[in-house]
């Protein structure tokens, strides 16, 4: 048979884009090389930030508020918990690109963010310890998303919609012919359709191998600690916090269960050669640089690692994603290089890669189509 679509990877962005395509009715088929909702990609870690005072582009803020209103549906239609709001807090150095971006954007936008000088932020979350040329930058809407019962929401909602999935099935190849239609090679054989939308993460690269895409995945490093801090629970309203330093950009998330507080770095971090052979032991340094930035930027008496999972960026050269039609075929569309901050945008990602494919332009996704930048 002939699928209407086919969706190849299942990972955030590939979950949303199989439930956009099979609510658009489409004979929709999902293709993925290991398990449904797995932790060999980038889509797992129990939690991701969600933000609307977006410190690296303003272009970003309609996008956000956007999938903020999508998350508050699926929500509603799931009956699972995705989404919380525990507000933000960055600090930084008042010309750092994180105060200065989150300020730019809130600025443009009308957003509500609270400026906090140390002594205010030091009274108000008496847990952080901020260099003392830092300011924060509080954003109380913003919050995090569960990442692994989002990506299964996104799926069971595929499936009721009619969606079929394909675990454990690796695309070897794909090829479009003169008529458009594509055929897909597997190790568990082959499959026709008439439109492909790429969603393969770190992978990007070598299923579209034609486009030659600078893309560079990033071995990235989550740990969880378990202070001795009550205040750090997320029912005692911790909130999630991005610290710009002197010596890298780090993030975490209130403590939400026995694992303590989730805590890593977003700045830094090795480059992989090939995402299947990631390197899953325990890196030393990268957990040293985090419980540095702990022991200098929280105050506890306590602390223990009580687990850590790996996980990979695909950064494009400027950091923004790619979300666009193949420059050669109109029926084959692909979202990358998420570097590393692309999951809160997931539904409506998904939703323009359909659109996309059904011939339709959204001026706002245009600064993430590939005319004019190096990918
Ligand atoms: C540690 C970490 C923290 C992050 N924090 C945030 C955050 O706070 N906020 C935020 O918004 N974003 C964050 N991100 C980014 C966000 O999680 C990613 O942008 C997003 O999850 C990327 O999803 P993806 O579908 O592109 O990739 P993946 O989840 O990796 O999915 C790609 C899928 O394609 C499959 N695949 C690839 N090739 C093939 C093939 N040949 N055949 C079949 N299947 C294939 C893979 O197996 C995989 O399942 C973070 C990322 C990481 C790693």
């Amino acid at each position: 048979m002939v699928y209407d679509c086919i969706v190849l990877g299942l990972g955030g962005v590939g979950s949303a884009a199989l439930h956009s395509a099979a609510q658009r009715g489409w004979n929709t088929l999902g293709v993925e090389q290991f398990g449904a909702v797995h932790d060999r990609g980038s889509s797992h870690g129990q939690t991701r930030i969600i933000r609307t005072a977006y410190f690296e582009h303003p272009d970003y803020v309609p996008l956000a508020q956007r999938a903020w209103e999508a998350w508050d549906k699926l929500q509603l239609e799931t009956g699972e918990w995705l989404v919380e709001k525990t507000g933000l807090l960055q600090v930084g150095p008042p010309d750092g690109e994180v105060v200065q971006g989150v300020l730019g954007s809130a600025k443009q936008h009308g957003l509500p963010v609270e400026i906090l000088t140390i002594a205010e932020l030091s009274e108000r979350f008496p847990i952080f310890k901020p260099d003392s040329t830092h300011v924060g930058v509080f954003e109380e809407s913003a919050g995090f998303l569960r990442v692994e019962t989002c990506v299964a929401s996104l799926l069971k909602l595929a499936r009721l919609a009619g969606a079929q999935i394909r675990a454990n099935t690796e695309v070897r190849s794909y090829h479009v012919d003169d008529q458009g239609l594509i055929s897909i090679d597997t190790n568990q054989g082959r499959l026709e359709t008439e439109r492909l939308i790429v969603a393969a993460g770190p992978w990007t690269q070598q299923v579209l191998v034609e486009l030659d895409f600078h893309f560079e995945v990033i071995r990235k490093q989550q740990q969880w600690f378990q202070i001795d801090r009550v205040d750090a629970k997320y029912e005692n309203g911790f909130p999630c916090y991005l610290f710009e330093t002197d010596d890298g950009c780090f993030y975490g998330f209130p403590e939400l269960d026995r694992l303590g507080i989730k805590v890593a770095e977003h700045s830094g971090g090795q480059v992989v050669v090939d995402p299947s052979k990631l390197d899953r032991n325990v890196n030393l340094q990268d957990q040293g640089r985090c419980e540095r930035f702990l022991d200098r930027h929280l105050n506890f008496t306590k602390r223990r690692l009580v687990h850590n999972s790996t996980c990979m960026y695909t950064m494009s050269p400027d950091g923004h994603f790619v979300i666009d039609r193949h420059p050669r075929y109109e029926n084959v569309v692909v979202a990358g290089g998420m570097s590393g901050h692309g999951f809160k945008f997931l539904p409506i990602v998904g939703q323009q890669l359909v659109d996309l494919l059904d011939g339709k332009d959204d001026p706002s996704f245009r600064f993430l189509q590939m005319a004019g930048r190096q990918c």
